[in-house]
């Protein structure tokens, strides 16, 4: 094999695969079609869930650093200013939830820093090398790939194609990608300069006799620059900045503010479709490549991201073990993926028909689309057989709780999940069984205050780990790699709760 995976595409999706899989000894290869790195703000949402995926990765400061939080929106008709309101509510974190709120940066600044984070595992995207075909047997792929008209041939363990809506791999596959395309309705996006607006607010500029169509300019951190964003009409013309200043002086008579430096523009239909396998041999589909969203509801980046995040430890894990165990994780990514994706369509299909239908929330969006209620309950990997309503269960997102370990420091159960690992909590001082765990997979007791720390435990100090998982002493947790509960196994000793 010339290289154990070959990832088609440089986007978000990509490059999480690569790091991902780079961090665990995985020789990958990630190939781009373009010469050079993409620019344009497109996903500028991160959800909450993406911001613990980028901790667990070692990219979440350089995120934190680089964005901001969501902006409030100034709203204007005709000019005249109607007043202010916040996208999504402001939470404050929790003891489970450390960042609990949407964080705002440009789509090519996230890739830029993932691009960083897989340059510092070593690994450097191929640019300007394209794949074109592909075939597979039973133990690969063939894959030909193209470099400045020059082709070459690589023999690959894995293939995934992570290479956006119009996907070369999907395609090569034949996996139909069902949905549809709405030509009525376009968008004009752009990321442009504005003259006279404050860079620290939102704007909605609407006519003043309909309150429903109009431009939002939304500020991209790390610059002056604001997206710019508004319904076009079918037949509108190309986009430029002359067209961005029409649309804005229709709706700002005698007050629109001067727009300049069109950093980037695009012309945007909705393209709702899913592929219907993610997966075909050794072949994979993630990201853009396996589902299209409308950027209403700010989901696509952020559910490439967690694609690629659930197939990295599974792809390294059926590289590195037995063949059996191979199976049932490599098919557990589309079982897991799949009804995600489904879901996640439908939370912004329903939020771009607010918008097309003017309703004044479209632009206000809710903890449906921070992603951190997704789970794999169904999961063929899951095993527990806890079924109570409310309850803590397999396949659930492992919570985070702060505790204090055996030096007595202030630590958080993330920060013992963080790595390329998997992770057992065991909870109390009562025996617990441990046989799931695997060998050097690292093992902490959960105390409750007053119980003796050993090395690698940690103390429940504010109670707010045992309330979180919700379970008696005795019992272990195993915490998958991606931060799911994978098995919930009960006390060796009987409990009057019987957890
Ligand atoms: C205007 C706009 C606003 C958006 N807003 C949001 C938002 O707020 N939040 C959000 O989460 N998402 C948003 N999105 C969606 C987000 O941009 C995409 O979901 C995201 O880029 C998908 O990432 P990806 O890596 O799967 O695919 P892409 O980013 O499309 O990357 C695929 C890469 O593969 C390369 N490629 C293609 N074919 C080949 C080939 N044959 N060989 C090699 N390389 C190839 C392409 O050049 C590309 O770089 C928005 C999108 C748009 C257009």
């Amino acid at each position: 094999m010339d290289t154990q995976v070959l990832i088609a595409g440089a986007g978000p999706t990509g490059l999480t695969l690569a790091i991902e899989l780079a961090r665990r000894g995985v020789g990958a290869r990630i190939i781009e079609r373009a010469a050079t790195p993409a620019v344009g703000s497109r996903g500028d949402g991160l959800q909450p869930r993406t911001l613990e995926v980028f901790d667990d990765l070692g990219v979440l400061d350089a995120v934190l650093a680089a964005g901001s939080p969501q902006a409030s929106m100034r709203a204007y008709a005709g000019g005249r200013f109607l007043g202010e309101r916040r996208m999504s509510d402001w939470q404050e974190p929790t003891p489970d939830v450390p960042h609990p709120n949407p964080w705002m940066l440009g789509q090519d600044r996230t890739e830029g820093i993932l691009r960083d984070r897989l340059a510092g595992l070593g690994v450097r995207v191929d640019l300007a090398t394209e794949l074109v075909t592909f075939t597979q047997d039973e133990n690969g792929v063939t894959a030909t790939l193209r470099r400045n008209g020059v082709q070459e041939t690589v023999r690959a363990s894995y293939l995934v194609g992570a290479d956006g809506g119009a996907s070369t791999v999907r395609r090569t596959l034949g996996i139909p990608f069902e949905g549809s395309t709405d030509e009525s309705i376009r968008m004009l996006l752009g990321d442009v300069r504005a003259d006279g607006l404050d860079h620290g607010s939102g704007y909605w500029f609407s006519d003043e006799h309909d309150l429903r169509s109009g431009v939002a300019l939304t500020p991209l951190p790390g610059g002056d620059l604001f997206q710019f964003a508004c319904p076009l009409d079918a037949t509108g013309t190309e986009p430029s900045l002359a067209t961005l200043q029409a649309v804005l002086d229709r709706y700002c008579p005698d007050s629109a503010p001067r727009l300049r430096e069109l950093a980037w523009t695009t012309v945007w239909r909705p393209n709702v479709r899913l592929a219907r396998r993610f997966r075909d041999g050794t072949v994979f589909l993630a990201g853009d490549a396996a589902h299209a969203h409308p950027p209403t509801g700010g989901q696509g980046l952020n559910t490439g991201v967690q694609d690629a995040y659930n197939l990295g430890w599974k792809l390294a894990a059926a590289l590195s073990g037995p063949e059996a165990e191979a199976v049932p994780l490599l098919d557990s990514y589309e079982a897991e993926r799949l009804p995600v994706a489904a879901r996640v369509l439908g939370i912004s299909t329903a939020l771009l028909r607010k918008h097309v239908a003017g309703d004044a929330d479209a632009h206000r969006r809710g903890a449906e689309t921070h992603q951190l209620d997704v789970g794999y309950r169904d999961s063929p990997l899951v095993r527990d057989t806890r079924t109570e309503p409310g309850r803590l269960r397999a396949g659930d997102r492992a919570p985070d709780a702060p505790v204090v370990d055996a030096d007595g420091r202030a630590i958080r159960l993330f920060d013992l999940f963080r790595g390329p690992h998997a992770t057992l909590l065991t909870f109390g001082a009562t025996a617990a069984d441990t046989t799931v765990a695997e060998p050097g997979m690292p093992v902490h007791p959960v105390l409750r205050p007053g119980e003796r720390a050993t090395a690698s435990a940690v103390v429940d100090a504010e109670g707010h780990a045992f309330s979180a998982y919700d379970v008696a002493d005795g019992t272990a947790v195993l915490v998958r790699p991606d931060g799911y509960v994978g098995s919930i196994t009960r006390s060796l000793v009987s409990s009057p709760s019987g957890a």
